[in-house]
C-alpha cells in the first residue's frame, strides 16, 4: 500500500474511498475553520512568503477539484487525450484568493465537490480504467485522476488544519 508520507492518503484505495474523501471535504473544512470569521487574520496570513495561507489552500483545493473533473471529462469523452501540466503556483498568484470572502470560497468548494462526487458516483465500473495520457507520456486512468483529486482534498485539509 502506498501512502502520502505527509497526509497519509491511500493511493491504492478503492474508488469509493476517493469519492468519500471528496464528499466529506466541505464538512471537514467547516469543522476546521469553525467559527472563524472573515476578519480572522490567520485565514489570510502566509506563514512564509512562498507558503499559501489557509484561505488560499481552501480556494486552491476547490479549483483543483474542478480541474480534475475537467480532466476526467476529457478522458471520458475523447480518445486518449493528452493531459497538459498546469502551473498552480503561477495561477494562484494571479487569483487574489486572499481578497475573497470566506463564505464564497467555502460555497465554491461545496458545489465543486458535490458536482464531482455526482460525476464519479454515476460512472459505469468499466470507465474507471479509461485512460488519458499524462504530461510525462504515461497512461493516466480515471481512477488515478480521482485519487489525485481526493489527495488534494486530504492533503490541503491537513495544511489548513496545521495552520489554524
Ligand atoms: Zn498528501
Amino acid at each position: 500500500m502506498s501512502r502520502c508520507e505527509e497526509c497519509g492518503y491511500h493511493w491504492d484505495g478503492r474508488p469509493a474511498e476517493a469519492i468519500a474523501t471528496i464528499r466529506e471535504l466541505p464538512a471537514a473544512l467547516s469543522k476546521v475553520i469553525g467559527e472563524r470569521g472573515d476578519r480572522d487574520e490567520r485565514l489570510r496570513a502566509r506563514p512564509a512568503p512562498e507558503v499559501w495561507s489557509p484561505l488560499e489552500y481552501v480556494a486552491h483545493t476547490g479549483d483543483a477539484i474542478g480541474w480534475y473533473e475537467q480532466r476526467i471529462h476529457r478522458v471520458l469523452t475523447e480518445d486518449q487525450p493528452k493531459l497538459e501540466p498546469f502551473d498552480w503556483d503561477a495561477y494562484t498568484e494571479g487569483q487574489q484568493y486572499r481578497e475573497r470572502r470566506l463564505d464564497e470560497v467555502l460555497a465554491s468548494v461545496g458545489w465543486r465537490c458535490a458536482t464531482f462526487v455526482e460525476l464519479l458516483e454515476n460512472l459505469p465500473a468499466a470507465t474507471w480504467q479509461r485512460e488519458g495520457v499524462g504530461s510525462g507520456g504515461q497512461p493516466r486512468t480515471v481512477e488515478q485522476l480521482a485519487h489525485r483529486a481526493a489527495h488534494e482534498a486530504c492533503h490541503h485539509l491537513q495544511d489548513v488544519r496545521q495552520q489554524l
